[in-house]
């Protein structure tokens, strides 16, 4: 019996120095403070709830930094951290058919918020590419926000003074430098997500493909696409971080075009995600490659 003991406690040796190892370098965002813990789907209510809860709130994002949001599959570990989540806030069950699911299985069914239900239906589901929409949608994180962590109500409310403001002074700042273009016209290499920013300054939008980011590149499609930026002897088309590259170059060298990014802010890089990039950096990024690319004069 003696010879066996020693491999069971050099198993046992083992398994407690593992444990102790991960405990200490994986954060658990359930144990590591008392502070309430916010699931939400993907970058839009990361950042927003971000910037308006700072570290008052323990905050888990399911879409991972890297992928798109219109095909995402959660895995069952996703159903187990909500279970334990004092809210959940997603954009809308169009954007995010995988967020249905997940709300059936949240326990507390009032604290879950569908950010899109505050606004009326859009025809192109990216609603917070319209800046004052996203003003509407800060409101409701802030609702929630101090629903389920009280004590914290001024310092939200300041939060959300503040966060109104810079999105006011961003909003003059588009009109202003959108006001006289050489060109009036984007074209998107990529899906129909900015329909509510073009709109909003008066501009037309031409996008390869629908609302979701799933197929619809046809070479017959593209071809139309090519013709369509000869006609118009554009100088500069648009395209998605994260989205085909290889396309848009296709397609700038087809038409003699420049290419820009324009950033849909659903989904955000490791390297934007790490560095902790807001909503409006990011919108101040697709209005800088919007005056380059459209070549609009100061006011
Ligand atoms: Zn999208």
């Amino acid at each position: 019996m003696r010879k066996h003991l020693l491999p069971i406690l050099f198993l046992v040796v083992a398994g407690l120095i593992w444990w102790a190892s991960i405990s200490s370098t994986v954060r658990n965002p359930y144990t590591d403070n008392n502070n309430p813990v916010v699931v939400v789907s993907g970058y839009v209510p990361y950042t927003l709830t971000k910037q308006l809860a700072g570290d008052t709130v323990n905050l888990i994002m399911l879409l991972p930094p890297g992928a798109e949001p219109h095909a995402f599959e959660p895995t069952p570990g996703v159903l187990v951290s909500l279970k334990h989540a004092n809210a959940f806030i997603y954009v809308s069950n169009e954007l995010e058919p995988w967020a249905q699911e997940l709300v059936q299985a949240a326990d507390e069914k009032e604290n879950v918020l569908e950010l899109s239900s505050t606004l009326p239906i859009a025809q192109d589901p990216h609603i917070w590419m319209n800046l004052q929409n996203t003003k509407i949608l800060a409101g409701e994180i802030k609702k929630m926000l101090i629903k389920i962590n009280p004590g914290q109500q001024l310092f939200y409310t300041e939060n959300l003074k503040k966060f109104n403001e810079e999105i006011d002074a961003l909003d003059q700042e588009f009109k202003n430098s959108l006001a006289a273009c050489n060109s009036r016209e984007v074209v998107h290499v990529g899906h129909l997500a900015f329909k509510n920013l073009t709109d909003a300054y008066g501009l037309t939008l031409t996008a390869l493909s629908g609302t979701s980011h799933e197929g619809e590149h046809s070479a017959k499609k593209l071809a139309e696409l090519v013709e369509q930026i000869k006609g118009k002897h554009l100088s500069a088309i648009f395209t998605e971080e994260m989205l085909s590259s290889r396309l848009a170059k296709t397609v700038s060298q087809e038409t003699g075009t420049q290419v820009l990014p324009l950033y849909p802010i659903e989904h955000i890089s490791k390297k934007d995600f790490n560095a902790n990039v807001t909503y409006a950096q990011l919108m101040r990024r697709n209005l800088e490659s919007l005056v380059r690319g459209l070549k609009c004069q100061a006011s």
